[in-house]
C-alpha cells in the first residue's frame, strides 16, 4: 500500500473514549505509521484533505446474510463483501442459514474455505444451533467451535424450545462462544397465520407479541443456565428494549442488536421498483413509539451493537408477487442512521455500536481481528468517512446484488470514503481522485 495522508481528521475511538479534532493521520505499509498535527508526507505519499472527515475503527457486522454458497443468484460473498466494505465495514459474521444449512462440520469447512477464496473482508461464519435450523436437535457445538465458527444462530428461524436454548448456551459457553437468537416466537407466530403455510419465514402477520415472548423465554433460559453468552437479534420493539436493560441490570450475560431500518422506518413500505408490492422484513417494522425506544436503547447503551441483517433477495419478475422478507443493507448501515435527524448527535454511540460493541458482543475468541481502535503502530483497520456527505443508493453505486433496499434511490447522509481491513485497502471512493494504486 502506498503512504496516505490523511489531514485534519475526526479521530472516534470508542475504546480511548476521546474524540480527538482535527488530527494527521499518516498510513504506510498498510499500519497507521504516525499520527499527530502537520505530519510532513513522505515523497510519493497520497494526501487526503476534506473538511469534516471522521477516522473511526472499521466496523464489524454482527449479521449479513451471503446466500453464498447455496443461492448465488440472490448475492455473492464477493458482492456481499464489496458492498460490506463500502458501507465501511472492515469484517462481517455470515449467518448459517445458507441452502444447505451451516449445521455440520463438513458444511462448516466448505463455507470457510469458500469464504477465504472470495471475501473482499474477513468473513466470520456462524454456524447453526440446531440441526437443519429446525429446533429439534442441537447441532454438535464443541465440534463446530473446534472447526473455526464465529458462533451460533439459527437466524431466520427460532424453533428451539427453553431447555434445548439452555442447552445451547452451556455448550457454546464452554467454548466461548456466543449463542444468537431471532427473537420472534413461532407459536405465537403459528397461531397469528392459521393459513400461512409451511414457512415460517414466509408468514405475514408477525404480532409485537411474538417478540416479546420470546425474548421473554431466552432471558429465562440464559437465566437457568447460568452461564453462556445469549445475543438478542434485530430487536424492534419497546418491551424487548426494557426486559434487555432489566436483564442487564440484573447481571446477565446477554447482548442485544438493532437495525438500521427498525430504527429509522415505518410500515408497511412500498418497494420503490414495482409499484404494488411491499418491502417486508421479519420482524416487521414499528410505529412511532418502539422506534423512540431503541434510539433510547441505542443513546444509553441499553442496545449494544447496529447490524444490518444484510438479506439480499432477487426480485421477482412479477410486480405483484411478494418479495421474500428482508432488507439488502449493509452498504447503508451507516448513512440511514446518519439521515435520520435522531442519529447525528448520537455520532460517537454509533461509532461505538458499529466497532468496539459488537467486537464484545463475540467475546474473546474473536481474536482474529484487530483491536477497535487507531493507534500509531497498528495495522490499518479502519474506516474513513464524511458524516455530512451525501450518496444515493443506485445502479453504479450500491455493490450488492440485492436491490431490495427500502433506501434505494434516495438519498443519504454519512458517505464511507475507505475502509481498510487488516492493513489491506478494501474500498476506496474512486470520485475522490485517490490513486488507485493505493489498492
Ligand atoms: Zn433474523
Amino acid at each position: 500500500m502506498r503512504g496516505l495522508l490523511l489531514r485534519s481528521v475526526r479521530l472516534m475511538r470508542p475504546v480511548e473514549g476521546s474524540a480527538l479534532e482535527a488530527v494527521d493521520l499518516l498510513l504506510q505499509n498498510g499500519r497507521v505509521e504516525e499520527m499527530g498535527c502537520g505530519i510532513s508526507p513522505p515523497a510519493g505519499t497520497v494526501v487526503v484533505e476534506r473538511e469534516g472527515c471522521v477516522v473511526a475503527p472499521a466496523f464489524l457486522d454482527l449479521h449479513t446474510h451471503l446466500r453464498e454458497p447455496g443461492q448465488p443468484w440472490k448475492e455473492r460473498i464477493a458482492t456481499a463483501t464489496a458492498a460490506a466494505a463500502a458501507g465501511g465495514f472492515g469484517a462481517v459474521c455470515a449467518m448459517a442459514n445458507l441452502r444447505p444449512p451451516v449445521d455440520s462440520v463438513a458444511r462448516l469447512r466448505e463455507c470457510l474455505a469458500k469464504n477465504r477464496s472470495w471475501e473482499r473482508v474477513p468473513v466470520l461464519q456462524f454456524a447453526a444451533v440446531s440441526e437443519q435450523l429446525a429446533g429439534q436437535r442441537l447441532a454438535p457445538l464443541r465440534e463446530l467451535a473446534d472447526a473455526g465458527a464465529a458462533g451460533f444462530s439459527d437466524d431466520g428461524r427460532n424453533a428451539l424450545g427453553q431447555e434445548l436454548l439452555r442447552q445451547a448456551l452451556e455448550r457454546a459457553g464452554a467454548a466461548g462462544l456466543t449463542v444468537a437468537i431471532h427473537p420472534e416466537d413461532e407459536e405465537v407466530l403459528a397461531a397469528a397465520n392459521p393459513w400461512g403455510g409451511e414457512d415460517p419465514t414466509s408468514w405475514l402477520l408477525r404480532p409485537r407479541e411474538a417478540e416479546v415472548s420470546a425474548v421473554r423465554s431466552a432471558l429465562d433460559a440464559l437465566r437457568s443456565s447460568g452461564q453462556g453468552r445469549l445475543h438478542l437479534q434485530h430487536l424492534s420493539t419497546s418491551e424487548s428494549v426494557e426486559l434487555l436493560r432489566e436483564a442487564k441490570r440484573d447481571g446477565l450475560a446477554v447482548t442485544a442488536e438493532v437495525t438500521a431500518h427498525h430504527l429509522v422506518l415505518e410500515g408497511p413500505l412500498k418497494d420503490p421498483e414495482a409499484r404494488d408490492r411491499e418491502l417486508t422484513c421479519n420482524p416487521p417494522l414499528r410505529g412511532d413509539a418502539d422506534r423512540s425506544a431503541l434510539w433510547e436503547g441505542l443513546a444509553d447503551g441499553t442496545i449494544d451493537a447496529l447490524a444490518s441483517d444484510h438479506a439480499p433477495h432477487e426480485s421477482p419478475s412479477d410486480p405483484l408477487q411478494r418479495r421474500s422478507p428482508g432488507f439488502s443493507g449493509v452498504q447503508a448501515q451507516l448513512s440511514a442512521v446518519l439521515s435520520d435527524p435522531r442519529g447525528g448527535p448520537l455520532l460517537e454511540r454509533v461509532v461505538a455500536a458499529l466497532t468496539a460493541r459488537p467486537l464484545a458482543v463475540l467475546g474473546p475468541l474473536s481474536g482474529s481481528l484487530p483491536e477497535p481502535s487507531v493507534r500509531e503502530g497498528q495495522p490499518a483497520h479502519l474506516t474513513v468517512f464524511d458524516p455530512e456527505g451525501v450518496w444515493r443508493p443506485e445502479p453504479g453505486s450500491w455493490l450488492s446484488l440485492g436491490t431490495n433496499s427500502p433506501f434505494w434511490e434516495r438519498p443519504l447522509r454519512g458517505l464511507v470514503l475507505a475502509t481498510f481491513s487488516r492493513g489491506r485497502v478494501a474500498f476506496l471512493r474512486r470520485e475522490l481522485g485517490w490513486e488507485t494504486e493505493l489498492a
